[in-house]
């Protein structure tokens, strides 16, 4: 669904598979952040067609962090010619304990390394500028997308509405969690498009479910 002029978000609704949310922003370089498992993108493509988006023209491929629930289909943009971009330290992730994560649940790690890695601080996506905050926690280099004329941030699994990111998968670090969480907490924030669940719309909304971590699930990380 459309949310934003260019922006549209694709929230993973069924109760039986787990997935991850996509975020898709169109212009001069279409970026889809996020796409999910490789089985369900057939979802997720009839969702962008009834947008009038079309899978073919995604030129980017971002990833938030390197987790099977939101990566594993970038190899179908890959092939057909679309760049991805992870954290470098994402990609060690991956390479290393990360792997273990896709072979628990019976799949291989991605085999080929990103085009660019993502840094912290600001990226051009064509005409459109986004931020990039490595915000390690959930998984050891994490990144959050910030669109700042749009108030909008791509959280990835730092915050959910009501919740936070597991930190018990290897990788995971609940201090670090909490400092990035803090961190972005600091933005100027519109619409927040978190990983899992429904997006968190209007500062004050955004600003409470801040609040509302903070003391629920502070103490207990
Ligand atoms: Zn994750």
């Amino acid at each position: 669904m459309k949310i934003l002029d260019e922006i549209y978000f694709y929230p993973w609704e069924s109760m039986t598979e787990n997935n991850c949310n996509t975020v898709f922003i169109d212009g001069e370089v279409p970026t889809l952040v996020d796409p999910g498992h490789t089985h369900l993108l057939g979802q997720l493509f009839e969702d962008m067609e009834a947008d009038g988006v079309s899978p073919d023209d995604v030129k980017l491929v971002i990833s938030t962090h390197g987790h099977p629930d939101h990566c594993e289909g970038n190899e179908w943009f890959r092939q057909r010619g679309a760049m991805v971009a992870v954290s470098k330290g994402e990609d060690d992730f991956l390479r290393g304990s990360g792997g273990d994560i896709y072979r628990s649940f019976g799949m291989e790690p991605p085999e080929t390394g990103p085009d660019f890695f993502l840094q912290e601080g600001e990226l051009d996506v064509g005409a459109r500028r986004a931020e990039v905050l490595i915000t390690p926690g959930h998984s050891p280099a994490s990144a959050c997308i910030y669109f700042e004329r749009e108030k909008a941030l791509i959280a990835g699994d730092l915050i959910f509405q009501g919740g936070v990111g597991r930190v018990d998968l290897p990788g995971g670090d609940a201090e670090q969690l909490k400092e990035s969480i803090v961190r972005v907490a600091q933005l100027d924030i519109e619409h927040l498009f978190p990983g899992h669940g429904p997006i968190i719309s209007g500062q004050e909304n955004v600003m409470a479910n801040f609040d509302f971590i903070q003391q629920a699930f502070f103490q207990m990380l």
